[in-house]
């Protein structure tokens, strides 16, 4: 009898723990896992890392000797089109196809307004994490070349990681004794809008205090080599533009044959499979789960979702068990990195900040990443 084969798409958060599932027991499949980079980099650090608090090693998960250590097949490539129906499908990728019984999407999302006049040109955007380390290049020889000069960066989206990063660009260039001029542009009235007003203000204020100019209530026209144009009129000198305006989904998951909403998410149903029944299920930013339309895109959903997804995906591939129900709760903790060294905690109504509440962030961040470091340390694999 022929193996029965599982296709992870994207080394996500919640693949990850798939991974570590399959290295403590191995799945009853031949399990492949298809991701366009070796490494998986972990977004709740890189302003960390932006601002030369901690080293590109330190953000990185390399998905070779996890895929090694778990028994996976790990395939370079980025995939363009999954097909399926309720008895298996298959995955077109720059390597070429994969039949697959079973295929787990955990993608991310791309970012929004990349068709903006200008922005597939000029602009740093926070996915593919790929681009990160341009990012972090593109700064220091601008810190060089500039002298005496401002180094002016423009983030396009006010959101938590569009203010860590304006801050971490903020730090990373008056800590080389440059001066800094960095705008903060969104299209919500103020700062962190889905956060209550309490949150809101304290940021802004933070933001004031650095000199980080908000344009709130206002969107991008356009980006040249070295500006940006709003839609009011105004034009931000910008040596470097990031865009960080929330997720979006990949455009080729838009375009395959799935059972998506309308804004082209994966619909699943609380077992994390495809809620029209084809052999597919998915976790993390690319799903959208039925019942919670609330549920926001953060890492910290997806690794919520990752054990019901390899505990489902081990019962999908080997027939046998019963399926379990991923039931989010509303409430999670945020912690904003304001790269002085302290960060800003976030709990349903409370916000509080602090030394304190960085180092949290360091301590829960860091065992993150160091856990798979350990894992496939362990097994001797690297
Ligand atoms: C600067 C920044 C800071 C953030 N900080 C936080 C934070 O502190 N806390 C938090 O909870 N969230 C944070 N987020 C949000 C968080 O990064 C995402 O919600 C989270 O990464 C989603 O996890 P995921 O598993 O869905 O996908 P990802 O972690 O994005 O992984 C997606 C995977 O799919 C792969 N992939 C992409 N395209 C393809 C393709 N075509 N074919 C195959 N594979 C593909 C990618 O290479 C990657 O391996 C931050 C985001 C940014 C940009």
């Amino acid at each position: 009898m022929t193996r029965r084969r599982l296709v992870l798409v994207g080394g996500g958060h919640a693949h990850l723990e798939v991974l570590r599932a399959a290295s403590r027991s191995v799945f009853g499949a031949e399990v492949v896992l298809v991701s366009p980079s070796p490494l998986q980099l972990y977004s709740g650090r890189m302003p960390a890392h932006l601002r030369g608090r901690i080293s590109a090693a330190a953000l990185s998960i390399e998905l070779d000797p996890l895929c090694r250590a778990a028994g996976v097949r790990f395939v370079e490539a980025s995939v363009s089109r999954v097909e399926a129906d309720a008895r298996g499908g298959v995955v077109m990728t720059t390597a070429g196809e994969f039949a697959a019984d079973v295929i787990s999407l955990d993608v991310g999302a791309s970012v929004a307004g990349l068709d903006t006049p200008g922005v597939a040109e000029h602009v740093f955007s926070t996915r593919p994490a790929e681009l990160w380390s341009a990012l972090v290049a593109r700064v220091d020889a601008l810190v060089v070349e500039r002298g005496r000069q401002a180094v002016s960066c423009c983030v396009v989206g006010a959101g938590v990681g569009g203010i860590e990063i304006a801050l971490a660009l903020h730090s990373r260039v008056t800590a080389a004794k440059r001066v800094a001029e960095v705008a903060l542009v969104d299209a919500a009235p103020r700062p962190l809008a889905s956060w209550d007003d309490g949150a809101s203000e304290r940021v802004l204020r933070l933001l004031n205090e650095r000199g980080i100019a908000v344009h709130a209530n206002t969107s991008v026209a356009r980006v040249a080599a070295d500006v940006v144009e709003l839609e009011d009129g105004r034009r931000l000198r910008a040596d470097v533009t990031v865009w960080t305006t929330g997720a979006a989904p990949h455009k080729w998951l838009r375009q395959s044959p799935l059972a998506l909403d309308e804004d082209g998410w994966l619909r699943v149903d609380a077992t994390l499979r495809a809620v029209d029944g084809r052999a597919v299920l998915g976790a993390g930013d690319c799903i959208a789960l039925e019942g919670a339309p609330w549920l926001p895109r953060s890492g910290v959903y997806a690794v919520r979702a990752a054990p019901v997804l390899a505990h489902n995906l081990r019962v999908a591939v080997e027939g046998a068990g019963q399926l379990d129900e991923f039931r989010p709760s509303r409430r999670s903790l945020a912690l904003v990195d304001t790269a002085d060294g302290r960060a800003i905690a976030h709990w349903g109504r409370f916000t509080a900040g602090g030394r304190w509440a960085w180092w949290l962030k360091h301590v829960i961040d860091g065992r993150y990443v160091r856990g798979y470091h350990r894992l496939y340390a362990r097994i001797g694999t690297t």
